[in-house]
């Protein structure tokens, strides 16, 4: 008898994992409470995988050998316990379909920095021509990919919920970009358990693999001494020269693993910033270790364009810059942009917070900030940190009121940065919504 495959949530890694499972001669049930858009429906039904949206059938998915959760479910839900309880496995999208390619895996995680640098790896390696293949949070899911290609390398991005739910998935190379407070709410407001889950990614990692991650962040170098991995350790440093893994000497960014070698000075990345050197010193390292040559390497770090939403340049209007970095969901965002800032800055920041402390921010602010811009419909804890802080600030509801105003204030020479530090919720149905607007209402000042 065929094997049964409950998938939960019809979305990009659901769907994705439904035609894996039909090709792979499951029995696919695809179950959503809420709505599956028309798209995806289209595409269950190409490919005879029954369905059904609003409602979740527990007779039938009680029935499973194995069930597919989507990762916008949280385990807390009643449906996912009682089928924990009965024993049945609860897996993610690159759980099952880790089991069906011998594709190498570069996987990356972090609380931040996570799609640049899956996309600046991925962009790497195509360009040292491996056949290579990336997915997470953009473009077709790996289980579909898996189903439909053949890549010899994937670069893959991976959210804590998708390494929640894995078993003997592995990453050959696992990048940790940083660890910084998010999503407590799916770890019961507890960051231990979201370090935990952060560092599953190392957990089925054998002597011959590889952990790249930040040695300047505490947190990480903190787990490290407490606990153990397999992997051999290569940490990156923008502080410190290292005995091992990626530094910077005189501008320069050196990798030393048997021997040290130049790779490029920093003033030559494309992607300008602390951060994106970090990002970049990790990717090349993941290259590197894949034998990618130096050179290919320097020369496609050099001419990355980035990630829209990432700290993207918009348009220059009147001498005034304007950059969309709407994907700056969390402070620790939001410090790394202000700190790239090197003009008089109008910030437009604000949204749905996620308990955030805006206290770290506060000598960025009262160096680079010359005003603040409210974008969000509950402004008061950005109002009471900063209003001593900047002479200016204005609360507004929506992206072109908030471009209009910032247009305003701002002078010749100067900055306006969108980089909410907040989810977009309040206003907008995305952070690529809010981009969007944003971006739009700049066009048209
Ligand atoms: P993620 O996929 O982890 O959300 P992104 O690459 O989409 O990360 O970037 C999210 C935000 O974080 C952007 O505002 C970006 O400029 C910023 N960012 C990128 N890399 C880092 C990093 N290494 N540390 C801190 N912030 C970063």
């Amino acid at each position: 008898m065929k094997k049964k495959l409950v998938v939960l949530g019809g979305g990009e890694s659901g769907v994705g994992t439904a035609i894996l499972g039909k090709e792979k001669g499951y029995d696919v049930f695809v179950s959503d409470k809420g709505a599956i858009t028309e798209n995806y429906k289209k595409v269950l039904k190409q490919y005879e995988v029954s369905f059904e949206e609003r409602q979740h059938t527990e007779e039938i998915i009680f029935q499973a050998d194995v069930v597919m959760k989507s990762p916008g479910i949280p385990d807390k839900v009643e449906l996912i316990q009682q089928l924990v309880k009965k024993g049945i496995p609860v897996i993610s999208e690159i759980e099952f379909a880790g089991k069906y390619t011998d594709a190498t895996i570069v996987g990356i995680t972090g609380s931040n920095g996570k799609t640049t640098t899956t996309m600046i790896t991925h962009h790497l390696l195509e360009k040292a021509e491996f056949n290579v293949g990336v997915a997470g949070n953009i473009g077709d899911s790996f289980a579909k990919q898996v189903a439909e290609k053949e890549y010899d390398v994937y670069v893959l991005e991976l959210s804590s919920f998708q390494l929640d739910g894995i078993e003997r998935f592995n990453s050959h190379i696992a990048i940790l970009t940083n660890i910084t407070p998010d999503h407590l709410d799916r770890y019961d407001y507890n960051f231990d358990n979201y370090i935990e889950s952060k560092f599953r990614i190392t957990k089925n990692q054998t002597e011959s693999d590889y952990l790249i991650y930040d040695s300047d962040d505490e947190v990480i170098t903190g787990w490290l001494k407490r606990n153990t991995t397999k992997a051999t350790l290569v940490p990156f440093s923008l502080e410190k020269e290292l005995e091992y893994g990626a530094f910077i000497r005189e501008n320069n960014i050196i990798i030393k693993f048997n021997s040290e070698e130049v790779l490029m000075n920093v003033s030559n990345l494309k992607l300008q910033g602390k951060h994106n050197t970090k990002n970049a010193m990790a990717s090349a390292m993941a290259a590197r270790l894949l034998k990618a040559r130096k050179s290919t390497i320097a020369e496609s770090l050099s001419d990355f364009e980035g990630v829209e939403h990432r700290l993207e340049n918009v348009l220059k209007i009147n001498g005034v810059q304007y950059v969309n970095d709407s994907k700056a969901t969390n402070v620790n965002a939001a410090y790394y942009a202000l700190e790239c800032m090197d003009t008089p800055t109008v910030w437009i920041v604000g949204g749905v917070d996620k308990g955030n402390d805006y206290a770290d921010l506060l000598p960025l602010v009262r160096e680079k900030v010359k005003a603040i811009v409210c974008l969000g419909l509950d402004n008061t804890k950005i109002i009471e940190t900063f209003q001593n802080v900047v002479d200016i600030l204005v609360e507004t509801a929506g992206a072109e009121e908030a471009v209009k105003v910032a247009h305003k204030v701002a002078d010749k020479g100067d900055t306006v940065l969108l980089s909410p530090a907040c989810a977009s919720f309040d206003l907008f149905t995305s952070y690529e919504d809010r981009g969007d607007k944003f971006k739009e209402a700049v066009r048209g000042l």
